[in-house]
């Protein structure tokens, strides 16, 4: 049951691509901070490879056949992508998925007040994290506001050498007696998470003047008034690059890596996989971090119908079709595993955790006390993927999050199992999941990047 350490492994030439794949998965990180700037970013490179708009071939009246290539977006969060295999659809797809929304702190819809003579967007931080790790570093803002007549105004502030940042404060050592006897989910609360945007007043405004200077500055470079807010999303995430981690520059310190980290490397292999037996999809979806919710979250019926498009453009849709594809199809539904920290040993049940360096994680299941919540992932399968993967020298490891009763967590799995294809959860280790900065081993993602593409070839 020894797993071995992938360095040890890679030759010279793997090293190489590694490096490729490396530098190529950062500059995805750098430019995908928001799940609509990942899913900009996948068209971006679908298109370059020949993907089509599915919408466009539908349009076109085009009979897609074996070897075409399409997506589906729904409202720029969410993206589809399938390449058609020689084999019929109804006899299922290998279907790769990964999210691409991440924790983060959103600017809430009535955000802009002023105190103390320092003004503040108000906000709600969005999916699980521990609030005292965002205070006190450089943040950027990204998003969208739609103004009334439907004008679109893209916003990114705080990347460029150039930009302000902003920040969120934390109260000085010299002060934090009773702070820091508080509970670490109490140090800093929800309501606490407010960003700091202005301190300067408007020449000869009376009333709240430096809130007004910062609406007049908005208005002058975005034409945005205070309520354009309304109907904004403004995602707060931590300024600047993905760097390279360590002496030896083996992992990557970044910002999103759950879940861009499987979601690039899906992307990726979907992109350079051709010519294949079933039909090959790469799911990249919104809203995991809140459960898999709304429209973009994997609960919508948008993959189902984006699958019965699928058929209908291959001239053979039918009912009983759509959910033979879906049911005869197999998936790895790749989300980020706890990576094993010395630092914090105790959690860890050491036999069945994910190592840096040692390749795709499998979790046969998640969940918590007692597998709650989990998507058992059936031995058959498990023992199909143990095969596929050894012969195509993929090297892979299972694990689960956490001792027994420590914790636990859920991802996406478990909704594409209730169509009856069979599901694995499946990904890379990190450190620091959640943490602003998330820390991953360069030759996890690689290797991440080679057994999504075995899969995708599989029988
Ligand atoms: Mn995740
Ligand atoms: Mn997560």
């Amino acid at each position: 049951m020894e797993r071995k350490n992938l360095w040890d492994l890679y030759t010279d030439e793997q090293l190489q691509e590694l490096e490729k794949v490396s530098e190529s998965y950062k500059h995805y990180l750098d430019v995908g901070k928001t799940e609509r700037e990942c899913i900009r970013e996948a068209i971006k490179m679908a298109q370059a490879k020949g993907y089509r708009d599915l919408n466009d071939v539908i349009s076109a009246n085009h009979t897609l056949t074996a070897g075409d290539k399409v997506y589906a977006v729904c409202m720029d969060k969410t993206i589809a992508l399938f390449q058609i295999g020689q084999e019929p659809l109804e006899n299922g797809m290998n279907i790769l998925g990964a999210h691409v929304d991440s924790p983060r702190i959103d600017v809430k819809q009535n955000p802009l007040y002023e105190a103390g003579e320092l003004s503040y967007f108000d906000t709600h931080y969005y999916g699980g994290v521990k609030k005292y790790q965002w205070v006190t570093i450089p943040l950027a803002i990204h998003g969208v506001v739609v103004k009334k007549d439907g004008t679109k105004i893209e916003v990114v502030v705080g990347e460029e050498e150039k930009d302000p940042v902003f920040v969120i404060t934390d109260l000085l050592i010299h002060l934090a007696q009773e702070q820091l006897e508080q509970k670490a989910a109490k140090v800093i609360e929800g309501e606490k998470l407010d960003l700091l945007i202005g301190n300067k007043p408007l020449k000869g405004e009376e009333k709240e003047a430096v809130k007004a200077n910062v609406l007049k500055l908005l208005k002058e470079k975005y034409d945005i008034e205070e309520e354009d807010f309304l109907s904004a999303e403004l995602e707060i995430v931590p300024a600047g690059k993905a760097r390279d981690c360590g002496f030896d520059r083996s992992m990557i310190l970044a910002y999103g890596q759950d879940d861009r980290v499987c979601a690039y490397t899906s992307l990726l292999a979907m992109l350079e996989t051709t010519d294949v037996k079933r039909t090959a999809c790469c799911l990249l979806v919104d809203k995991e971090e809140i459960g898999s919710v709304g429209a973009t979250g994997m609960h919508s019926r948008f993959f189902e119908n984006v699958v019965a498009e699928l058929l209908n453009a291959m001239g053979e849709y039918s009912d009983l079709k759509v959910r033979k594809a879906l049911a005869n199809s197999k998936m790895l539904s790749s989300d980020v595993s706890a990576a094993f920290d010395p630092m914090f040993e105790s959690v860890f049940e050491k036999k069945n955790t994910a190592y840096f360096g040692h390749g795709l994680v499998f979790n046969k299941y998640t969940g918590s006390r007692g597998k709650s919540g989990s998507n058992d992932a059936n031995a058959e399968y498990v023992a199909y993927l143990r095969r596929i993967l050894d012969e195509a020298n993929v090297t892979f490891q299972t694990a689960e999050l956490g001792r027994v009763d420590v914790g636990g967590g859920g991802t996406i799995a478990y909704i594409l199992a209730n169509y009856g294809m069979n599901v694995i959860d499946s990904g890379v280790a990190v450190l620091s999941m959640h943490a602003p900065w998330e820390v991953t081993s360069k030759a996890d993602v690689y290797e991440a990047y080679r057994g999504y593409g075995v899969f995708l070839r599989g029988n």
